[in-house]
């Protein structure tokens, strides 16, 4: 099969693999259908994610299709449309039976695309897959929940449920990429009174209008703390979320928050960041942490299914499978290319506008 294969640093093939088969009595092979690329992948091609191997096939968030599961698997069978969650889960240990998926002792956790190979292929092997995959309903196409994969779950748990928005907050989103963005539209569902985005680039801050943010603050050329102040009549926002990953937007979040507020940081950190402890002791904040579990998939997928929440604004680029190569590069270059997520459709990718828009894009 062709895959798309890391070769240390700065290096990526589409290469030719072997095709991966069942290893263990709980895995399922299953046929990529529609995949796509996250930020953490150019990570891992940085060379900022050592554990990372040279020869590991990338890719962490997919829909495809159950070609064969092994004796162990009783809940998923050969020809179910499933999606694929980033985070893997054992189902046996104390955390997986804490619903925290993402903190596995037992061989699950983030493991595609990092520790064992993703799903940026043309098949895929996926362990522990009673508890891993997610049936998909019929009348939703795979992009309606590709995005269930990984960015909406870590805003929703990571971001909403950890800050604890509540109805009538006033919401500050460090950061609008593609986690920000996910950030607005998984607040949205508790009714904040208002959402501010602040960004350095007018580009992602036209996006986060375009995905319900009310306010948007270029902190390039304003003062973000000084305009959010204005906004609360002096006290700050009840839940700032820091969705970027470096010092400086995690400070600025903290500085953000009104006495009693809530600082819920998304953003993967290489960093160390100051924390200012001796303003932020006295003013009963709130600061949380977390790396996503994908408990929410499920409940996120029925507000897709009844039309509440609806994350093809996502898709903003699509090539076939076989061009993930490109793909990359227009990923890569966002600033240019206002990609926010690309999609990457197999031969049997369940779109039925896939061949139409995959021309259109090409044209
Ligand atoms: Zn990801
Ligand atoms: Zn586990």
């Amino acid at each position: 099969m062709k895959a798309l294969v890391y070769h240390g640093p700065g290096q990526r093939g589409w290469d030719t693999v072997d095709d991966p088969t069942i290893l263990d009595p709980t895995d399922a092979v299953v046929r990529i259908d529609t995949s796509t690329i996250c930020g953490t992948d150019l990570h891992i091609l940085k060379g900022d994610v050592p554990e990372t191997t040279p020869g590991t096939v990338l890719g962490h968030e997919a829909v495809g299709t159950v070609q064969e599961v092994g004796a162990g698997v009783s809940t998923v069978a050969p020809g179910d449309r499933v999606l694929m969650s980033c985070v893997s889960s054992c189902g046996r240990c104390r955390y997986c039976k804490e619903a925290r998926y993402g903190q596995c002792l037992g061989g699950g956790g983030w493991i595609f695309g990092h520790l064992i190979n993703g799903l940026q292929a043309e098949y895929a092997r996926v362990p522990f897959a009673d508890n891993s995959v997610y049936k998909v309903p019929e009348q939703l196409t795979d992009e309606q929940v590709l995005f269930l994969a990984d960015i909406l779950p870590t805003s929703f748990e990571v971001g909403v449920l950890n800050g604890m928005v509540s109805p009538g907050d006033t919401v500050a989103i460090v950061g609008a990429g593609p986690i920000g963005l996910a950030a607005i539209l998984t607040a949205r569902l508790y009714t904040p009174g208002r959402i501010v985005a602040i960004d350095l680039a007018d580009s992602r801050l036209q996006s986060a209008r375009r995905f319900g943010a009310d306010t948007t603050i270029n902190n390039g050329s304003e003062d973000a703390v000084a305009r959010v102040m204005e906004l609360t009549d002096g006290l700050g926002a009840d839940v700032a979320f820091e969705a970027v990953g470096v010092p400086q937007t995690f400070e600025l979040a903290a500085e953000l928050i009104r006495p009693g507020g809530r600082v819920a940081n998304i953003g993967v950190h290489g960093q160390s960041a100051q924390l200012h402890l001796e303003k932020l002791w006295i003013r009963d904040v709130t600061i949380t942490t977390g790396l996503v579990d994908t408990f929410s998939i499920p409940q996120l997928m029925r507000l897709i299914s009844s039309g509440r929440l609806d994350p093809s604004l996502f898709a903003t680029h699509r090539f076939a499978l076989g061009d993930t190569m490109s793909a990359y590069d227009t990923f890569a270059d966002a600033a240019n290319t206002n990609a926010l997520k690309v999609v990457l459709q197999g031969a049997n990718a369940n779109s039925p506008t896939a061949e139409a828009e995959r021309t259109a894009v090409v044209a």
